[in-house]
């Protein structure tokens, strides 16, 4: 049985924030704000993943209300959805995630958000793609208020 499930997600843009995308602190004058640590991508993925393995969103694993999540590594979200998915026998095929960003350019970043991503999944970076695009200056993201990303999640289980 093979499974998909997509993800989307978006913070703003702020400063006196470290942005940190796909695990890796990136150099840039704002970064994201949310209850953790903001990471679009990370949040996109647990989004897919869940989606596909038909187990809700990470609003509902991790709700913005519970204090010990604060300003946590959405790395050990991933990791923490990885292992929920294992209990219920679910494998992850492949990930593939578009980040929206007007900047900062993230394609020196990427093959470190993949080891990143890969290493809290149990899965080998060639199954992770992680792709940038811009609005073309268009809308929030155009002006840099805020960035989004977008992922896809495959899972296979045997039987039903
Ligand atoms: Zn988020």
């Amino acid at each position: 049985m093979v499974k998909t499930g997509i993800g989307f997600d978006v913070h703003k843009l702020v400063e006196k924030r470290k942005l940190i995308l796909g695990g890796v602190e990136i150099e840039y004058e704002k970064g994201l704000i949310g209850h953790s640590d903001a990471d679009v991508i990370c949040h996109a993925i647990a989004d897919a993943l869940l989606g596909a393995a038909g187990m809700g969103d990470i609003g509902m694993m991790f709700p913005d209300s519970d204090p010990e999540l604060e300003g946590i590594s959405s790395l050990r979200i991933l990791s923490e959805i990885n292992g929920r998915l294992s209990q219920r026998k679910y494998k992850i095929v492949n990930i593939d995630v578009t980040l929206i960003a007007q900047a900062p350019r993230i394609a020196p970043y990427v093959e470190r958000m993949k080891i990143n991503i890969a290493k809290v999944l149990g899965i080998g970076p060639a199954f992770i793609n992680i792709k940038g695009k811009t609005t073309e200056g268009l809308g929030f993201i155009g002006q840099k208020e805020g960035i989004a990303a977008l992922a896809l999640a495959t899972v296979t289980k045997d039987g039903l």
